[in-house]
Parts: C-alpha cells; structure tokens; sequence
C-alpha cells in the first residue's frame, strides 16, 4: 500500500473524529433543549407559567439578595434560573437521557458516513475524479471537514482508505459513547442558551409603579399608540418592592399600583413637584402611558408574603421604613409560606 494511502487514512480518521465529536455534542444538545422544553413544566407551558415557577424557586431560596436580583434585572435572574435548572436536571433525572442522545447521534453519524463510502466508491469505479473531494461535498451537512490538500494525496487507494476509515468509525464510535453530560457546556449553543432563546425572547418592560413584568411574548412589541398593546401584566405587586415611598418622607408606599389607581391619591412621576392623580396616570407621560393598569384591590398573597418576609432586609435596602401609612397590615403578616404558593399556583393556572 503507498505510504499517501496510509497518511491521508489517519489524516482522515483524526479530522473524522473531531469533527464527529463536535457534530454529536451540538446534536445533542439541541435535542436535549427540546426534550426539556416538552417535559420540565418550568419549561413545557407559556410566559407566565415559566415566571410562576422563578417565583416559587425564589420563595424556596428565601434569599434577599436573590430577591432583589431578580426585582431589578427580571431578565438576567431568569436567564440564571434557567441555567440552574437545567444544570440540575443533565445532572440527575435527565443524565440517562443524554447518553442516549449521544447513542442515538452517534449511530445517525457512523450510518451517514458509511453511506457516504459507499457512495463515492460506487462513483469511483464508474469514473476517475477527486475521491476525497466528492467525499467530503457528501458529508459536510453533518459535519465540519476543513479541506485536505487532496493535489498532495494522487497515489491513494479509495478501497483501501475506505476499509480504514470504516475500522476507524467502529473505534471513534466507540470512543465517544463515553462523552459525559459535562461536554454539553462545549456544545456551539449550550442546552441552556437554546432555552433562554426560546423562552426569553419578549417583552422585559417593568411597571414603573412597582416593577413587575410585561407578560406580552413580542420582545418589542408596538404599544397602543403605535397601533399595538400597551404593555401590561395580570399581576401586580407592592410599590414597596422597589423602594416607592411618601416623598420627602421615609414612609414606604405599601400599596399595590392596582390599588393606587382606582384611588384618589396622586403620585410624582419625576424629580419636579409636579403631581398626577393615580386615576389618571398616563396623563403623566412616557413610560406611564405606555402601561394598562386595570384598577382592582386584588392582592396576590404571594407579594404581601414577600414583602412581611422581608421588611427589614428591604427598609435596610431602601433606607425605608414600613411605617405610618406604610405600615404593614396585620393581615399581610398572617399569610403563610404555604399559602403563598398556592396563590401563585392559584392565579398562574
Ligand atoms: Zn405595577
Ligand atoms: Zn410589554
């Protein structure tokens, strides 16, 4: 056998291998992103259900400083909610899901490129031509194959590369069915990111009266004015979450914006003295009149939980205090951790 024969074979085999290995991981992980997508319920429903479940892991934590994470940059503590839980679950229930991935993306793979042999050695004996070439024109949809200066590989024996190459797939396919779950971090899009792509591309616009977010699914999507919806969310929360207080006072503003605005209070929508009524409060200008606010005196427990849970972390926080009008009912104290769950589960069905 001529020695290019032999070099172009382990040139072949070792391009074969890298390029499978990257080929499977990617492969993987973009069906692992799917699978968890249809089954993890965090995963598996719509907008609000995914932030139903960021609430419940964040009443379990019982973290301030995940709290207010969350509170300030909703997108960012999401996208890590996200991250975590997939971490957990390639870890635990889905590990054994993930090997039969690689199984099954591996097998897809060796049957491709031995279609691929057969195919070209086929051609070859009907016609001379770049053998290599037309091999690598053939498998490329599946997998990256820089290019092997075939001008230095004339002398080569197709059946004998092809015979190699066929042993060396047994040996490759072997070898990556040890991959572990760890080498979906390599992947070109983690399982994570193909998560936080799907799930995350919406609206994040924040209420500015109490910081919640805009449920609608169209990142962007035009308001009102502009001939769309105006932003809005089914639940709000207490002003005090995000440090709304009486001005010149160190009073917090406990209600929920719901409440504030089928009142007749007013509010300062900026530094100036001027005031709008709560009733009308886009009259106050950008971003207010770009919210719907529906007026009710609902209260979602599972706020008035977080609020009692953490008063003393938020009046430090704030450099606020729960106190005057803003003290905070003996009602809201009763609520329990229990009770708070179920609120959300309640209200996100
Ligand atoms: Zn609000
Ligand atoms: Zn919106």
């Amino acid at each position: 056998m001529s020695k290019q024969s032999v070099v172009l074979t382990e040139l072949i085999c070792d391009k074969l291998k890298s390029s499978m290995t990257e080929a499977v991981i990617n492969q993987t992980a973009i069906d692992i992103a799917g699978e968890l997508r249809c089954n993890v319920p965090a995963f598996k429903g719509n907008r609000l259900n995914l932030e139903k479940h960021v609430l419940k892991s964040l009443a379990k934590k019982k973290d301030f400083q995940i709290y207010i994470h969350y509170i300030k940059n909703p997108r960012s503590y999401t996208e890590t909610f996200i991250t975590e839980q997939v971490e957990t679950l390639l870890g635990t229930e889905y590990k054994d899901k993930c090997q039969s991935f690689f199984v099954t993306n591996i097998s897809n793979l060796q049957t491709h490129i031995r279609q691929a042999l057969q195919e070209v050695s086929k051609k070859i004996k009907s016609q001379n031509g770049d053998t290599f070439k037309e091999f690598t024109t053939i498998i490329k949809d599946k997998l990256t194959f820089d290019s092997i200066p075939s001008e230095n590989f004339t002398d080569v024996n197709f059946d004998f590369l092809k015979e190699q190459m066929e042993k060396g797939l047994d040996v490759i396919g072997a070898d990556l069915k040890k991959l572990s779950v760890d080498k979906l971090k390599k992947s070109r899009q983690r399982p994570d990111q193909i998560l936080i792509d799907q799930l995350c591309d919406c609206c994040w616009e924040k209420c500015p009266f109490c910081g919640a977010v805009c449920t609608n699914t169209v990142k962007d999507h035009k308001i009102a004015k502009e001939g769309g919806i105006d932003h809005s969310v089914p639940f709000h929360r207490s002003g005090s979450l995000k440090g709304c207080h009486y001005r010149h006072t160190v009073k917090m503003s406990l209600d929920f914006c719901t409440t504030k605005v089928a009142s007749d209070s007013s509010f300062y929508p900026d530094a100036s003295d001027r005031t709008v009524p709560h009733k009308t409060y886009r009259s106050a200008g950008p971003p207010y009149d770009t919210w719907s606010i529906t007026p009710d005196l609902f209260k979602l427990s599972y706020w008035q939980w977080v609020v009692c849970t953490f008063k003393d972390d938020l009046e430090k926080h704030y450099n606020l205090k729960y106190e005057g009008r803003g003290e905070i009912p003996k009602e809201w104290k009763e609520i329990t951790f229990e009770e708070a769950i179920r609120s959300l589960e309640e209200m996100y069905k």
